[in-house]
């Protein structure tokens, strides 16, 4: 039987995986991506002997990157030299205090118990629900391919929802375990990286504070970039061809079928089947015929955005750890200005990435690659944000900031500055409202209910990444990669049995 054609449009994490799973079986696959170099959001920037991640700079859940790999028969801890960053964040609260989350016991013990007498207790106890929310979400809701809605709404499953609390907020229900509003803080700010508020986000998202603590935060020497190129590797080895600098302008349909897409200089490839890594509100609206959808999807909830500011630095700081928060002051108005006002706090919180810290190669020699990441509402405030002030707001923030902790000659250090706003989110990558988790993960956007992976009307039109099923974040993403890969390979006769 003659293998189908493939056009990935984008290479994206989720793009460059699914090809290559493809490729191993046989098909022969094109991807097509509108920039310079493969990444998406998992990019890099080299500047002057710096290196910067442009997004993801945490691995998480390494067991889902290690099932990617053993997939594509290839060893993760062959391919990739992984560090565990242990303290794994500094946090560093308005009030001056600050607390090292870590996988020592000890450690937390000693610092949690001066925070809040009693609150270890709370920990353990805090711990033992996220571990049970990860291993129940990840078996019963992330990694299945919910085919219809009665799959997803079984009873089963609704007992499941009660069972992992979806219908109570995180932040209401961290006040179980922890009084302090510092540990109740430094709990469920982790629900950012899904970009949600944990005033909004359903309990179930414990199970981050769980896999970080437990399983480790870990950091691929020569940067996060890496992961994407050991993964082009294996896609190149397997014959996937890729075209760089190529946006695709639209994907071409006849009846119930697409049968290719049109670049944006008005070549054509015709494919048997097309993925569509780009942003899925992204495609509806712009790759495809207008069928209602993209009005419908533009009113679904979005993640936030982030400023980005990338510093190539001539001294280092040995105050900064690898992973470096600064918390602002009131929680709840934060999160407010952020998803409700769409701008950014009075009083920002925010990332602070200094990765020379684990690997010395990322900057020359006593040099620092400092990214400060300040997340603030996306694209679409009424009346339009006014980004350069509120960019301007923000990096003065940070630098007061970093001030206190005794950085106060960073910004004579700076030797240069690349910076992003939610529009270089939205231009570079077509990201919806500049979003950069794409669309939202709350309850009414999970599971059956999020868009999934394949196109309701043309069969051969499937979607991975950040936007459809299961979501957002890197070893999400990979996940979406091997259940759109198995749904195609399966559908085309290419695999008879898909394990599930
Ligand atoms: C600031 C930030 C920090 C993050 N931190 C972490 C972290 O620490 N850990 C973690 O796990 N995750 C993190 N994430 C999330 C993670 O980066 C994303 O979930 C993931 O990279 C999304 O991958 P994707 O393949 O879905 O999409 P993308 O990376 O967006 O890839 C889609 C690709 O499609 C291309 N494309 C778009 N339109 C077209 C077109 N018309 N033609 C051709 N190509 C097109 C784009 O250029 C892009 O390359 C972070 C994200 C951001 C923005």
């Amino acid at each position: 039987m003659e293998k189908p054609t493939v056009v990935v449009i984008g290479a994206g994490i989720g793009g460059i995986a699914t090809a290559a799973r493809l490729a191993q079986h046989g098909c022969k696959v094109t991807v097509v991506e509108k920039c310079e170099q493969a990444g998406g959001r998992c990019s890099r920037l080299l500047k002057d002997g710096h290196h910067f991640d442009t997004g993801p700079t945490m691995l998480l859940m390494p067991e889902l990157f290690s099932n990617t790999f053993a997939d594509l028969g290839e060893n993760m801890e062959e391919r990739l030299d992984l560090r565990r960053i242990d303290p794994t964040y500094h946090i560093h609260f308005d009030d001056g205090s600050s607390l090292a989350l870590t996988s020592s016991l000890t450690a937390m013990q000693t610092q949690l118990e001066s925070i809040e007498p009693g609150s270890f207790g709370g920990f353990l106890r805090y711990l033992n629900e996220g571990h049970l929310n990860y291993k129940l979400s990840l078996t019963h809701i992330v990694r299945r391919d919910f085919r219809n809605p009665l799959e997803f709404f079984s009873p089963h499953n609704l007992l499941l929802f009660l069972r992992l609390k979806a219908l109570r907020k995180h932040y209401d229900n961290i006040g179980n375990y922890f009084h302090d509003h510092r540990l109740k803080t430094a709990f469920t700010f982790q629900d950012m990286y899904v970009g949600l508020s944990p005033y909004e986000a359903p309990a179930i998202y414990s199970l981050l504070q769980y896999t970080e603590l437990a399983d480790g935060v870990w950091f691929p020497m020569g940067g996060m970039y890496r992961v994407i190129e050991v993964l082009m590797d294996i896609a190149e080895k397997w014959d996937v061809r890729f075209i760089y600098n190529t946006p695709v302008e639209r994907i071409n349909v006849d009846g119930r079928k697409v049968t290719g897409v049109t670049l944006a200089d008005d070549r054509r490839i015709h494919a048997d089947i097309i993925v569509a890594n780009a942003d899925l509100p992204y495609v509806y609206r712009n790759l495809l015929p207008d069928n209602g959808e993209a009005d419908r999807l533009e009113r679904k909830k979005y993640t936030c955005s982030t400023l980005m500011f990338y510093w190539g630095v001539d001294k280092q700081y040995p105050q900064l750890g690898t992973n470096n928060l600064f918390m602002g002051g009131d929680n709840r108005q934060s999160f407010d200005r952020i998803f409700k006002d769409l701008t950014l706090p009075d009083n920002p919180s925010f990332y602070l990435h200094a990765p020379v810290r684990v690997d010395p190669s990322l900057a020359p020699k006593g040099h620092d690659s400092l990214t400060a990441v300040v997340p603030v509402g996306h694209i679409g405030g009424v009346p339009p944000q006014d980004w350069g002030t509120i960019q301007k707001r923000a990096r003065q923030t940070v630098l007061q900031r970093l001030a206190k902790i005794g950085a106060s000659d960073l910004d004579e250090h700076i030797k240069f500055e690349v910076s992003f706003t939610p529009h270089d989110w939205k231009s570079r990558y077509n990201l919806v409202k500049g979003s950069t988790h794409g669309l939202s993960h709350n309850l009414m956007q999970m599971g059956y209910l999020r868009p999934r992976n394949q196109h309701l009307r043309y069969r051969n039109l499937y979607f991975v990444g950040a936007s459809t099923h299961p979501g957002n974040g890197l070893p999400t993403v990979l996940v979406s990669a091997r259940l759109a890969a198995e749904r195609i390979l399966q559908e085309t006769g290419v695999l008879k049995t898909v394990p599930l």
